[in-house]
């Protein structure tokens, strides 16, 4: 019997893990493939929140909240394991190809500075002094020069080896087949290789959580949405900035590797790269960096977006139950958005206090719960 059971490991899963160990819980966590396997290591590891979220409200306070929290969360973790995570505050450059590019971009760009938010409004000339290797094409742009990447692949590593460190127990290769109840309490889950019980079980497991839901009779909208990347070397392509298009990123990361994304596709949970997903990918980055052409091909891989119905998480109680909570529907910014999870979540198991989890209760959705 430990304090906290953890369904996932993956980086909601791992963060929620760390940070309840940290605070001197016992930990379980039970994944049933390999560590950060599915979304959480398919990620492009971008931190960009005023990238990602143009309208002010929760999920840009939300986002940037974490970025805030990211430079303590990476030193800590980098103290416990020795691990580099390779954080970067490479900036981001937003950028418009046509003058009509440019208009939302720029309203944007407003919204954002009217807020206080570090975003500089520049004109290609100005965009190519920050990245030489931009198109000369490029008319204007955002660039936030806060905004970056992770490592997302070493920060799973580190958090795996921190989580040991503090004596949290990992299980992996082990299926979570069902919920294990008594009376209207969630007590543990039931798994292939036997029983795990809890006194509070946290469902963190990705594009499968909608389903682990169900089996407590509450419907909430998860769906996978595939996303597509492949990588390029960076040797004779020094990039220093994320780029981000009407049809694609750049990422060059700190390994030696550069990532292109990202497709979004509906293909249920089948996980195979397609030739007309890859295809998509290098024709939407190319226009930005015409270097690229000349670029040694690495790879391609891909990973399942949990995203909900109104793209914000799940973060709070299993409405109608008691010992069950999720923390999911990260869409694209699980790893920007893993030590805020952390963080407001374990806050809310130690106090029971749901009202700083608002807007993002999962009983937003009561609407659609079945009968248990
Ligand atoms: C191509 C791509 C690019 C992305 N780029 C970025 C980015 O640049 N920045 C960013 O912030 N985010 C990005 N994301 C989003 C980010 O990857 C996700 O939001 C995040 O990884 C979700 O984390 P998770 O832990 O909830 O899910 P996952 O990483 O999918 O982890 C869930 C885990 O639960 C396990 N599980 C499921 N069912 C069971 C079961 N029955 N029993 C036991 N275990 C189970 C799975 O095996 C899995 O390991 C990207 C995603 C993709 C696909």
């Amino acid at each position: 019997m430990t304090d906290f059971l953890l369904v996932g490991g993956g980086i909601i899963g791992l963060g929620l893990a760390y940070e309840l160990s940290r605070r001197g819980m016992t930990v379980t966590v039970v994944e049933q493939g390999e560590w950060g396997g599915q979304a959480s290591s398919a990620a492009a590891g971008m931190l960009a929140p005023l990238k990602e979220f143009s309208q002010p409200g929760p999920m840009l306070e939300l986002g940037m909240k974490s970025l805030e929290l990211y430079p303590d969360w990476v030193e800590q973790l980098e103290a416990i394991t020795g691990i580099d995570v390779q954080a970067c505050k490479s900036g981001l450059l937003t950028v418009a190809l046509t003058e009509e590019e440019a208009i939302p971009l720029q309203e944007k760009y407003k919204r954002q500075k009217a807020s206080g938010y570090a975003v500089q409004w520049m004109t290609g000339q100005e965009m190519r002094r920050v990245e030489p290797l931009l198109t000369e094409e490029a008319k204007a742009g955002i660039y936030s020069p806060e905004e970056g990447h992770i490592n997302n692949r070493m920060l799973l590593n580190a958090l795996v080896a921190a989580c040991r460190r503090l004596g949290a127990t990992l299980v992996s290769g082990s299926v979570v087949t069902k919920m294990a109840i008594e009376g209207s309490q969630v007590v543990g889950v039931e798994t292939t290789t036997g029983p795990l019980r809890a006194a509070h079980t946290v469902i963190a497991s990705g594009a499968w959580a909608g389903i682990m839901v169900d089996w407590l009779g509450f419907s909430v909208p998860v769906r996978p949405v595939r996303g597509q990347v492949a990588s390029v070397s960076s040797s004779g392509i020094p990039l220093r900035t994320v780029i981000f298009g009407t049809s694609g990123y750049i990422t060059p990361k700190l390994d030696g590797k550069i990532v292109l994304g990202a497709t979004e596709d509906d293909a249920g949970f089948q996980r195979h790269v397609t030739l007309s997903g890859l295809s998509r990918v290098l024709d939407g980055v190319m226009p930005y960096v015409p270097a690229l052409h000349s670029a040694a091909f690495q790879q391609a891989w891909a990973g399942l977006r949990p995203a909900t119905a109104d793209s914000m998480p799940l973060l709070g109680p299993v409405p109608g139950w008691q010992g069950v909570s999720i923390a999911g529907g990260h869409f694209r910014n699980g790893i920007l958005l893993s030590p805020v999870t952390a963080k407001v979540m374990a806050d809310y198991l130690e106090s029971g206090r749901e009202e700083p989890l608002q807007p993002f209760l999962p009983s937003r959705f009561l609407g659609s719960t079945m009968s248990k």
